[in-house]
């Protein structure tokens, strides 16, 4: 079997917390005894510092640190500031700075450059996220010529946002470099195939591959996933049990909850979701004492400007909508600026009638997979999900989908959800189960594997992308 060589930004050195990259890769590097690299977390001075290795279960790991300079250009700056708002559509907010640019690029060539010469000619290279746009090209200059493969966490939006980004056509060639691209959806495939023969002069061989200078690319859909029966294991736990009891005495006899858990960020559209639940409040009185929205939203260390502002804003709204429908004994809105562990977000899950999953744009979004697979089968609730989260590609059947600026027709959504009779929602968990449970994280990880390494000495499993 060959090895695998990882590249992300975060790697899961220490062993993976959480989170579906971290324990995928984790679990492939472990079978395939391969090599993790990337930045160690450290920001270091101004001195910049080669790498360090070290070895865990089996996976080798390289990791080097960022400096100061590099921190705020490559990753506050250009990756979280200029690349993450465009990629989620959000022109308006992007900040595109050259030397931050520059920045990214020299980090990208500069990583580029500590891993070759650990890699030996039979390697696999699986490059992940929009960190590392023009790795595989930087990799290529040093004279690497060994498979290599890219995946997009994030969404791929459509050529005419795309090109905003001032080097947008580099940032492109530079994935173009990859064997295989891989993407969350067939919309980001489609939109990034679309701009490559618009923008790259690339041909489009069929939907799955381009052409470029000579080369055939791979470019594919491969949903991410999760790992649904440990999380379904998780949801029956002694912490979700507790975190369960802690927050019945608030639920009552006959209160149904509705729960949002996001990562603090404006693709998640929370002020939108506040806005609709105050709608569902005006449109249904006879809602008023029986729901109650908990939104778990931490706050984020690295979008210090832009969580203030959101902040702000959901402080707001939930007091004004608090304010016009609370009552002695009833909150409607609770919005608590913290976070959970994965046992507690599962229990939690478990008990809630409406998962509330509205982002603006999102790259997959795995709450919306996490709450289906915790779930009790026999009395599930009912996933509202936003038509622009990348999983409503694969949930559409058996979600809620909802436009989440239609305030009106989101809250219609939530009541729908609400007033459900048990058949339709147990036939819809049915649909929902079996894309979260069949199309888990060691398929998505397969997947890929399959593609970037057609010599087929993976896992042997056969897999089908057509689910
Ligand atoms: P993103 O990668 O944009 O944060 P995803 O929904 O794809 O969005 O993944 C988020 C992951 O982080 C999930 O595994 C989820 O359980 C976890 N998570 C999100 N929000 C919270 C929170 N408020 N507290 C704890 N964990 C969270």
């Amino acid at each position: 079997m060959k090895r695998l060589v990882g590249v992300s930004n975060r790697t899961a050195a220490g062993g993976p917390k959480a989170g579906g990259l971290a324990v995928a890769l984790w679990d492939a590097l472990v079978q395939r005894k391969g090599l993790w690299f990337g930045w160690s977390g450290e920001v270091a001075g101004t001195a910049r510092r080669g790498v360090e290795l070290f070895e865990e279960e089996g996976v080798e790991f390289a990791v080097t640190d960022l400096t100061e300079a590099e921190h705020e250009g490559y990753y506050l700056g250009y990756a979280n500031r200029a690349l993450w708002p465009v990629l989620h559509y959000r022109v308006d907010l992007a900040n595109f700075d050259e030397e931050q640019y520059d920045c990214y690029r020299d980090v990208n060539r500069r990583f580029a450059k500590l891993l070759y010469p650990r890699l030996r000619e039979d390697d696999l290279v699986w490059i992940h996220d929009y960190h590392f746009f023009p790795m595989a090209q930087d990799l290529r200059d040093l004279g690497w010529t060994g498979r290599t493969g890219f995946f997009l966490h994030v969404p791929f939006p459509p050529p005419e946002i795309f090109k905003s980004v001032p080097d947008h056509r580099a940032l492109a060639k530079g994935v173009c470099a990859n064997d295989v691209i891989g993407f969350q959806t067939v919309s980001d495939r489609d939109n990034f195939a679309k701009y490559s023969v618009a923008e790259l002069g690339a041909k489009q061989l069929d939907d799955e591959a381009l052409s470029l200078d000579g080369r055939r690319i791979a470019i594919r859909a491969y949903p991410i996933g999760i790992d649904a029966v440990e999380f379904q294991k998780l949801s029956h736990s002694e912490e979700a049990k507790a975190a369960i009891e802690r927050i019945e005495p608030f639920l009552g006899d006959s209160r149904a909850l509705i729960l949002g858990v996001d990562r603090m960020d404006y693709s998640k559209g929370i002020p939108n979701r506040f806005q609709a639940v105050g709608r569902l409040l005006d449109n249904a009185p006879e809602l008023h004492g029986k729901i109650a929205y908990t939104q778990i939203a931490p706050p984020s260390r690295t979008k210090v400007e832009e969580y203030a502002e959101l902040r702000e804003q959901l402080d707001s709204l939930a007091g004004r909508i608090n304010g016009d429908y609370g009552d002695l004994d009833w909150i409607p809105i609770r919005y608590l600026a913290r976070s959970y562990n994965r046992d507690q977000l599962a229990g939690l899950y478990r008990i809630a009638r409406v998962g509330l999953v509205t982002p603006l744009h999102d790259g997959m979004n795995l709450v919306a997979k996490e709450y289906v697979a915790a779930q009790d089968p026999e009395d599930p609730g009912v996933l509202v999900l936003s038509q622009f989260a990348g999983a409503a590609e694969q949930l559409k059947d058996g979600a809620l989908l909802v436009n989440p600026h239609d305030t009106a027709g989101t809250a219609d959504a939530i009541h729908e959800a609400l007033t459900m009779p048990l058949a339709e929602r147990k036939r819809r968990h049915e649909a929902l189960a079996e894309v979260v449970f069949g199309q888990d994280i060691a398929w998505w990880r397969e997947a890929f594997l399959a593609d970037l390494d057609p010599s087929g000495n993976g896992s042997g499993s056969v897999v089908s992308l057509r689910g």
